[in-house]
């Protein structure tokens, strides 16, 4: 006999779930310390995350120093504007989010996906709000091997679930393998990008008259977004905008 309002499933499920708290109880994702439940961070570790949070740059994404109301663009894409529109990293690129960031791509730790799509769902929650279509920014298939998955593309799956927003994992290809961005000026990423991704031919579709949302772990100068963006905006998308988990940021702009 099942007591009311108890189904033989959720009984299995929750004795599942504490099977699996005893035999892998849940840490915090990035220190390691014992935690409420799967997939999340302790407080501690919560409060090491700079989460860009306005004012911040209605193009860049990028946090300002000064509170204003209204839509406010930095000097930096004034002067250089980019190929998309609206780019919305979580947070800065550093400490505890680099870490996570470094785990999800280098160590192949997966558990932080759900915890991360809601994060972006957030940060981005302004321009997700009419979009039709989500795009992962693609690996060289190379690179793919060497890594078994792309990073992108998890959260652009776990985003696409928890939104409902399609996703078109395939609509972007990376044509040629690109040298690492590490240690190149911005300049020189912009030249390693240049003509590195195109549509394939029959996935137009999936992109003309489409505001297609770019999906990224990490955007670094904006050069490999802005390459994609190009691409995109050539197929016919009506507008590109871009959510990424981290943005590197000067370290100079001041913490809010
Ligand atoms: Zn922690």
């Amino acid at each position: 006999m099942v007591g009311a309002g108890w189904s033989i499933g959720a009984i299995l499920q929750k004795s599942g779930r504490m099977l699996a708290d005893i035999v892998l109880p849940p840490l915090c994702l990035a220190c390691r310390l014992p935690v409420q439940g799967h997939g999340g961070l302790c407080a501690a570790c919560w409060r090491e995350v700079d989460f860009i949070e306005p004012p911040r740059c209605d193009r860049l994404g990028i946090p300002l120093p000064y509170p204003a109301g209204g839509i406010i663009v930095s000097a930096a894409a004034l002067a250089s504007p980019p190929d998309y529109g609206r780019a919305r990293p979580v947070a800065r690129y550093d400490g505890v989010m680099r870490n996570l960031i470094h785990d999800l791509k280098y160590r192949d730790r997966h558990e932080g996906v759900k915890l991360f799509a809601g994060w972006m769902g957030h940060s981005g929650s302004d321009v997700l709000k009419g979009a039709d279509v989500l795009v992962p920014v693609p690996l060289a298939r190379v690179r793919l091997w060497g890594r078994r998955f792309n990073q992108a593309a998890l959260l652009s799956r776990a985003l696409s679930g928890l939104s409902g927003i399609p996703e078109a994992p395939l609509a972007l290809h990376r044509v040629r393998r690109t040298a690492t961005q590490v240690g190149l000026t911005p300049e020189q990423r912009r030249r390693n990008v240049a003509g590195a991704f195109r549509v394939p031919e029959g996935k137009e579709v999936e992109i003309a008259d489409k505001n297609v949302v770019l999906i990224d772990d990490v955007i670094t100068t904006g050069a490999t977004v802005n390459a994609c963006a190009k691409i995109l905006k050539r197929a016919g998308a009506s507008r590109v905008d871009v959510v990424a988990l981290g943005r590197v940021v000067d370290p100079l702009t001041p913490r809010l």
